[in-house]
């Protein structure tokens, strides 16, 4: 079975300052490297708009049209000093999430075997009803969510190997026993939050921190330890990975040390949990990754993973 690719136009018009880190140019990057031949076999879709009240399935309804309504007609506008809105930002993060749900239609179905999703803002440090670091709409947490309500998953386990924290995410489950959330990630660091002793109100986030310098051999030690056996042990009916790529050594906004090949034993490793556990249903979305050759190469190798090919 084949691996699905999404993304969209919409993703570029997200405007940001000149020389915000998030920006298009993260997208085309990423559209560059996978028209290799290697990446001939993707099955390449646009991703469609979510609609409201899927997002909503993680977000107030009322939160959606505040960020529709924070939009603005011509120009920038911000929420904070990094979250900045242009025009096409309502689109591009309705897309955004739109793409996520997509992903999981289609791997929960067996159209698939799993996807990636190369849109942006990302999504992870949105908590419920605010927009932060970034990002405006969780779309992991839209895509766990819609996986449950749509399609029966009981339990969803999200990894998140992003440098930051996903405080978005660990909000929206802090209190739900049905999805896992772990993340490793450099502390301290933004947003600030991630200690290990955050572990939810049932015990179903984990938090794994590196510290500065760290690099794979942390890095792996963290997974095989506090992750890979609390990701087996919740026996998920789908694998969600909200796959930053900003631990990568090249990466300005951070100083973890990980390599390409970190990414590929990382993503080996949870395609076997989701092998044993849940047919293999693994869906993968693009969070931060701020140097252009280290997020297109980290991409690269890892799309080439959940292919199925060798390293
Ligand atoms: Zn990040």
């Amino acid at each position: 079975m084949s691996t699905l690719y999404i993304c969209h136009p919409a993703a570029l018009q997200h405007e940001t300052p000149l020389g915000h880190p998030e920006r298009a140019d993260r997208i085309r990057v990423i559209e560059r490297m996978l028209e290799h031949e290697r990446f001939a076999g993707l099955v390449r879709e646009q991703a469609p708009l979510a609609e409201i009240e899927t997002i909503a399935l993680a977000h107030p309804e009322a939160y959606v049209r505040a960020v529709e309504e924070a939009t603005p007609r011509s120009g920038l506008a911000q929420i904070d000093a990094d979250t900045i809105l242009s025009p096409g930002t309502y689109e591009a993060a309705l897309r955004g999430a739109g793409g996520a749900v997509q992903a999981v239609e289609e791997v929960m179905t067996g159209k698939v075997a799993n996807a990636f999703c190369a849109m942006r803002p990302p999504g992870h440090h949105a908590e419920r009803a605010q927009a932060m670091g970034f990002c405006f709409f969780n779309n992991a947490a839209v895509a766990a969510r819609y996986a449950q309500r749509r399609h029966g998953a009981e339990r969803v386990a999200i990894i998140d190997w992003d440098v930051h924290h996903g405080n978005g995410t660990q909000d929206i489950f802090w209190s739900d026993p049905s999805v896992l959330y772990c993340s490793t990630h450099e502390m301290p660091l933004y947003p600030g939050t991630g200690r290990a002793s955050e572990r939810g109100e049932h015990g179903t986030v984990v938090n794994a921190p590196l510290s500065a310098g760290d690099g794979g051999d942390a890095f792996r030690e963290a997974f095989d330890r506090a992750v890979l056996p609390r990701v087996d042990a919740f026996r998920p009916d789908l694998v969600v990975i909200s796959a930053g790529f900003d631990a990568h050594w090249r990466d300005p906004l951070a100083n973890l040390n990980l390599t390409e090949a970190d990414f590929v034993w990382a993503t080996v490793k949870l395609m076997d949990i989701a092998e044993r556990r849940c047919g293999g249903r693994v869906v993968s979305l693009l969070e931060g990754g701020y140097d252009l050759e280290g997020l297109g190469r980290s991409v690269a190798a890892h799309v080439a993973a959940l292919q199925g090919q060798p390293a």
